[in-house]
């Protein structure tokens, strides 16, 4: 990291990587704090306007370093007030990042990597294949362009509208597991974005062994794609589950919020006409979840061109919550948000070079 190195972007670094940074260049560990500041709560990119630092730190930080966050090629805001933004990152590929307010909060929709290697069959990421992992500083990144393109809850306020980051965006997070971490690292640094680990919550298709070191490195809110009750039906729609089946998955659950008593695990379930959308269905899942501390989201299923399914009538919808509900499990239908600009679940597809189709095998993708 010297003179002759090119500039270390300091967007990714959390606060312990920093304060090596700083180490290495023979200043003080206090040097992090201040820069963290700067750059996550201020919003700042250029050093020279980091005034509390000395001139001579500034002008060897505008040598030997960079904040550099990826581009915004595209802002759309839906009727409904989710905003949508492609970014574009330095190698031309680029991802999505979806707002969407709500009453009381801000969730923003993060994504982890440029496409998708998990094949899910109702998927539009998958649609389109995997190209490679985001780095901290791309999915940290995300945040301080969203956070700075939305300015603060009113004028005069401190108040971020961002209160909640989900990481449903492209991509598996447990597949790119260090750079995710990181970045949630940033996220829930005080000197950052200081947000408590329950109000980050990080998605899975249910990659069972990062269940696991996931609880011990950054023990944030965990949900789950479950979307099928039985293995059969799972290995289709979403196939990493032959190499982690059910009963491994449901254990995996349990262990993650074994020891936190209020602690739950999201179920997201995707309905999908004559698919998985039986009371039937609704049974089984009412069993599967019988050892799980949980709560269920349903996903009505969100067209896209060329997906092959069709969303379950809004009374299927209903005949399914309403099985959940008698059986005391806590069921919320998640509204759809931002269909008009394509940034519903399961419609981002960012544009991306070098992509690989995947095939339909599991083996050796991973
Ligand atoms: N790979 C992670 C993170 C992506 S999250 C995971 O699988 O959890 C994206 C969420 O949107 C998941 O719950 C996913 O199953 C859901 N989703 C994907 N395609 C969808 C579609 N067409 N309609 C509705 N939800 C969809």
């Amino acid at each position: 990291m010297g003179f002759v190195n090119a500039p270390v972007n300091l967007l990714g670094l959390n606060r312990p990587q920093l304060e090596a940074f700083f180490a290495e260049h023979g200043e003080k560990a206090f040097r992090a704090s201040q820069v963290l500041k700067w750059i996550h709560q201020q919003g700042e990119s250029d050093f020279q306007k980091m005034t509390n630092l000395s001139k001579g730190l500034r002008d060897k930080l505008s040598v030997v370093a960079t904040v550099r966050p990826p581009e915004v090629i595209a802002d759309r805001l839906s009727e409904d007030g989710t905003r949508k933004w492609l970014l574009q990152l330095e190698d031309g590929n680029s991802v999505e990042t979806v707002f969407i307010p709500e009453k009381g909060r801000g969730t923003l929709c993060i994504s982890s990597q440029v496409g998708c290697s998990l094949n899910c069959t109702f998927c539009n990421t998958a649609q389109h294949g995997y190209s490679r992992n985001l780095s901290s500083a791309e999915i940290v990144g995300q945040v301080w362009i969203a956070d700075r393109l939305l300015g603060r809850e009113g004028p005069g306020s401190h108040q971020r509208v961002i209160t909640n980051i989900v990481l449903m965006g492209m991509g598996e997070p447990l597949l790119n597991f260090d750079s995710v971490v990181s970045a949630m690292e940033l996220m829930m640094e005080d000197f950052a974005y200081g947000l408590s680990r329950r109000r980050i919550t990080l998605s899975t298709s249910g990659v069972v062994p990062m269940m696991d070191r996931l609880k011990e490195l950054c023990h944030v809110s965990l949900a789950l794609s479950l979307h099928a009750t039985n293995n059969e039906l799972r290995d289709q729609l979403v196939p990493i589950n032959r190499k982690y089946p059910l009963e491994e998955l449901m254990e995996a659950c349990r262990r993650y919020v074994d020891g936190s008593p209020r602690s739950r695990v999201t179920i997201e379930y995707i309905l999908l006409d004559g698919v998985n959308d039986r009371a039937e269905d609704a049974s089984a899942l009412v069993v599967l979840l019988r050892r799980v501390p949980s709560k269920v989201n349903l996903i009505p299923y969100n067209p896209y061109p060329g997906g092959g399914y069709r969303r379950s009538s809004a009374e299927a919808i209903e005949r399914f919550r309403s099985v959940l509900i008698r059986a005391g499990i806590t069921t919320v239908t998640r509204k759809t948000r931002g269909e008009d600009i394509e940034a519903a679940c399961g419609q981002l597809a960012g544009q991306f070079k070098d992509r690989t189709r995947r095939s339909g095998s599991v083996d050796g993708s991973y």
